[in-house]
C-alpha cells in the first residue's frame, strides 16, 4: 500500500485503482469493474444503475440488501423493495417469485431486478439452484444481481472458477474486506454501461475518492493472494463445530459449510458463555461466529478450550 503508485480516481487517473478493476473484471469474467468504499455502497450502485423511479426489486427478507442497508434504494433511488423469505438453503423459492413477479399494469411498481445472496450466512447456493434462477429472469426479462459479499467462500468450496458463479448475474458485489481481508472496500463488476451508470452515481453519492489507489493496494493484494486460504477458513469452522457440538449444553443451527459458525444456545445461556469469554479476553458480537484470516488455528484451540471449561461448569 505505501509503495503503490498513486493518481486522482475521479479523473481516473490512479493506476492502482484501475488495475484494481482490471483484475476483478479479469478474475469474475465480467467486463468492467468499479472500485467502491463498501458493499453497501456497491448493493446500492447495482440498484440504482438498474432500476428507475418506480421500479421494483425482488430480494430476499433476511438479506443485507434488504434489511442491513438503512432502506438506501427506496430512500435515495424511490425503488421499491419486495422481501421474500430464504429458505434453509439459502434460496428464494422461484414458484414464489415467479407470483411475485408484478404484471405490467398501472397499478403496480414494475419489477425490474432479482437479488441473490452467496454465500447467504455461509450458506453456498448450488450451481443447478443458480441456472434455474437465471431461466426464470429470462422468461421475465428481469435484471439479475448477486451480493456476492462472499462469493469466493462459494467458489472455494465448490472447487471452481469464480466466473462460473457470476456467468449467471448481470451484476455481482465482492467485498475485498471481509473473507478477502482487505482493509476497506468492494468491487462492483458487470457489463460496461452497468458499470459507468453505477460510476456515476458513486459520485452522486460521494464515493468519489481521490487517492484511492492505497486503498485499491490492499484490494489487488487480496484477489492475488487470500483466495486459496479461505479453504482454511472453512476448515478451522469444521473443526470448531465439530468440537463445540460434542460439548454437552452446545448446539449448533447447523453444520457449516464455509467459514460460519452458528450457534443456537437460549439467548441466557449465550449472554452467560459471552460473558465467560470477555472475562478470558475473548469477544463475541453474537451466536454467528465467522472465521477469517486473523482467526488462526491456534485462537480456534483457545475458544474449544474455553468453551469446554465452560461446558464442564454450567451444563
Ligand atoms: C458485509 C456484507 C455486505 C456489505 O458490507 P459493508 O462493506 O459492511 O457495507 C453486504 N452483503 C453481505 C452479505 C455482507 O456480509
Amino acid at each position: 500500500m505505501f509503495d503503490s503508485p498513486l493518481g486522482d480516481d475521479v479523473y481516473g487517473e490512479d493506476p492502482s485503482v484501475n488495475r484494481l478493476q482490471e483484475l476483478a473484471a479479469e478474475v469474475t469474467g465480467k467486463e468492467s469493474a468499479l472500485f467502491v468504499s463498501s458493499g453497501t455502497q456497491s448493493n446500492l450502485l447495482a440498484v440504482l444503475s438498474q432500476c428507475d423511479r418506480g421500479d421494483e426489486y425482488i430480494a430476499g427478507q433476511e438479506s443485507h440488501t434488504y434489511q442491513f442497508e438503512a432502506g438506501g434504494a427506496a430512500v435515495l433511488g424511490a425503488v421499491q423493495p419486495q422481501p421474500l423469505p430464504f429458505n434453509d438453503r439459502g434460496e428464494l423459492d422461484l414458484g414464489q417469485v415467479a407470483a411475485t413477479v408484478k404484471p405490467n399494469d398501472f397499478h403496480f411498481a414494475k419489477t425490474k431486478l432479482l437479488c441473490l445472496e452467496n454465500t447467504q450466512t455461509g450458506r453456498v447456493l448450488a450451481m443447478d439452484y443458480l441456472a434455474d434462477f437465471a431461466r426464470l429472469a429470462a422468461k421475465h426479462g428481469l435484471r439479475k444481481h448477486l451480493d456476492g459479499a462472499r462469493a469466493f467462500n462459494a467458489s472455494v468450496k465448490l472447487s471452481i472458477n469464480i466466473k462460473e458463479i457470476c456467468a449467471y448475474f448481470d451484476t455481482i458485489s465482492i467485498c475485498l474486506s471481509k473473507g478477502l481481508a482487505a482493509p476497506v472496500g468492494s468491487v462492483l463488476v458487470g457489463e460496461r454501461t452497468t458499470i459507468e451508470k453505477a460510476r456515476r452515481l458513486r459520485k452522486m453519492l460521494g464515493g468519489g475518492m481521490r487517492q484511492a489507489g492505497i486503498l485499491a493496494a490492499a484490494g489487488i493484494y487480496a484477489l492475488e493472494n487470500n483466495i486459496e486460504r479461505l479453504q482454511l477458513d472453512h476448515e478451522n469452522a469444521v473443526n470448531l463445530a465439530n468440537n463445540l457440538c460434542s460439548l454437552p449444553g452446545f448446539k449448533l443451527l447447523e453444520e457449516p459449510q464455509t467459514n460460519m459458525v452458528l450457534l443456537d444456545l437460549p439467548q441466557e445461556r449465550f449472554l452467560a458463555l459471552s460473558a465467560w469469554l470477555a472475562e478470558n479476553d475473548v469477544t463475541v458480537s453474537g451466536q454467528r461466529w465467522v472465521l477469517h484470516q486473523d482467526v488462526s488455528g491456534d485462537d480456534v484451540q483457545r475458544i474449544i478450550d474455553l468453551c469446554t471449561l465452560f461446558s464442564s461448569r454450567t451444563a
